[in-house]
């Protein structure tokens, strides 16, 4: 069977790459299997960057291959802000409905509420150029916290086109058009063509 390392210590997002890559026959492994992790910083500035830092570190440090994703959310009208600093944004311990809130106060008399969610997801494998596959959504920073489903700042994203925040529709849904459904459906239809 095929083998691929996901580049994180997020179990949910080792199940949902396991669920993914059941279809294909492909065995996924991540760092949380490893006794000594191999430490990862992620000092890249943009998504992209930091995706391939980490793929290409866990990819020297085991020699096969792996995939690494990183992800966020930018509004318009905070500069791109929280950006690549979505998951630390106002500090890691900090609860969503927070930031959430936070976010809907710094955008309150914005004439611009655009947004996205940006993921971009690398695939490095030892001695091949290493590939990153982008997804995004466009939304717009909700006029309130709405809706129970989904993580992270879901309640505050508005879909126009379903006139619903993201944490109103089901996870289904949300893979559909999400940034990471893209991204994913993106590196599978490379990896159909290209992973032997
Ligand atoms: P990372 O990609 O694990 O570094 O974290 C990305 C951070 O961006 C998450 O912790 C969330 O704060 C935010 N984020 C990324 N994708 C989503 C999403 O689909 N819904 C809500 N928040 C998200």
């Amino acid at each position: 069977m095929k083998e691929i390392w996901i580049a994180t210590t997020n179990s949910h997002k080792v199940h949902e790459f396991e669920q993914m890559f059941e279809q294909d026959c492909i065995e996924v492994h991540s760092l949380l299997e490893l006794e000594n992790p191999v430490e990862i910083i992620e000092n890249g500035s943009t998504f992209e960057e930091n995706a391939v830092i980490k793929a290409k570190t866990l990819c020297r440090y085991l020699n096969k291959p792996v995939i690494a994703d990183d992800s966020g959310l930018e509004v318009d009208a905070m500069d791109r802000q929280p950006g690549i600093y979505s998951a630390r944004w106002l500090g890691h311990d900090t609860d969503y409905t927070t930031k959430n809130l936070e976010i809907l106060r710094r955008v309150e008399s914005a004439a611009d509420r655009t947004c996205r969610f940006v993921c971009a997801i690398a695939l490095a494998q030892p001695n091949l150029e290493t590939r990153v596959f982008v997804g995004t959504i466009e939304g717009q920073v909700a006029w309130t916290i709405a809706g129970t489903n989904g993580f992270g700042y879901d309640p505050i994203f508005y879909v126009p086109s379903l006139q619903k925040n993201l944490s109103e529709i089901s996870e289904e849904e949300k893979n559909e058009i999400s940034h990471r459904g893209q991204a994913c459906r993106l590196l599978r239809e490379y990896l159909h063509e290209n992973f032997r």
